[in-house]
């Protein structure tokens, strides 16, 4: 490939090449953003182009398939994300003016709150499986919103750090990305907060939870996570929030806030894009 010209004044600055990008994204077989973003500076994209807001560049809505700005147009998050009232600690469902759920009242989980921007169900449902499943990295930005708008109508603490909740290493294989992780970065940079992928571990894969009693799904997430040793020292003190794109069952988030509690995380919370409702028993 022809070398394109450096533009005046950036010759002086060192530029990284673009292979060690991907080498040092093990979280990613696709191109990351950060790949991308050097990839436009170091081919010398016109300056008009690198400071577009890229999620507001005319795009087909997923939901409706109309066009316009982003990928979940104005008319479909008003009809399909319109808050409701949900439990302070664990985001689900609640009637209106009741701040906790008949659950939480009655065993709360570890974390101290958690926020879900919808429902786990049409049409999040589908985009989060294309989202998570087939690729469907375009809709990160627009899931980012959602749980952006969530974490403003709750008032909720900026975090020290967040966390994305970690795919063990088969399934990171087999998907080529921690769809969590995408989350992460994207809100963490709206927010200016820290995010790193390698702090949490997941030592030991865990079959699917919603088929499974309750006390089977706690028992089969037990000692499922870790902490990178070397980083332990980072989390004490500091406030977390968990990040992942559903909520399916509590048991992981339960899990891996109590293993950051014990390694002296000062309060964890969670975030969701959506909340499937909770189990009946
Ligand atoms: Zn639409
Ligand atoms: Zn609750």
């Amino acid at each position: 490939m022809a070398e394109l010209s450096a533009a005046p004044g950036a010759a002086a600055r060192p530029r990284p090449p673009l292979h060690r990008s991907i080498s040092a994204s093990r979280h990613y077989c696709l191109p990351s953003a950060q790949y991308i973003e050097e990839v436009i500076v170091q081919t010398e994209i016109p300056r008009v182009a690198r400071s577009a807001p890229w999620h507001r560049w005319p795009s087909q809505c997923a939901v409706c398939h109309g066009w316009g700005a982003g990928r979940i147009c104005g008319r479909c998050a008003k009809r399909f994300a319109d808050p409701v009232d949900r439990c302070r600690r664990c985001a689900a469902r609640v009637v209106a003016g009741i701040a906790l759920c008949g659950r939480c009242v009655r065993s709360p989980p570890s974390f101290e709150s958690a926020i879900a921007a919808v429902d786990y169900s049409h049409p999040w449902d589908r985009l989060i499986g294309d989202f998570k499943y087939r690729d469907g990295l375009d809709l990160g930005g627009a899931l980012c919103d959602l749980l952006m708008a969530a974490h403003q109508r709750h008032a909720a603490d900026t975090p020290d750090w967040l966390l994305p909740v970690p795919l063990g290493a088969q399934r990171l294989r087999e998907r080529g990305y921690n769809q969590s992780w995408v989350l992460a970065r994207l809100c963490s940079r709206r927010l200016g907060c820290r995010t790193d992928a390698s702090m949490l571990l997941r030592i030991r894969e865990t079959p699917h939870q919603l088929s499974l009693p309750r006390e089977r799904r706690l028992a089969n997430v037990r000692g499922a996570f870790a902490i990178e040793p070397t980083r332990r020292a980072e989390l004490i003190g500091r406030r977390i929030a968990l990040i992942d794109d559903v909520m399916t069952t509590q048991a992981t988030a339960d899990e891996l806030s109590r293993a950051l509690l014990v390694a002296g995380a000062q309060s964890v919370q969670v975030w969701v894009v959506a909340r499937t409702p909770p189990p009946e028993h």
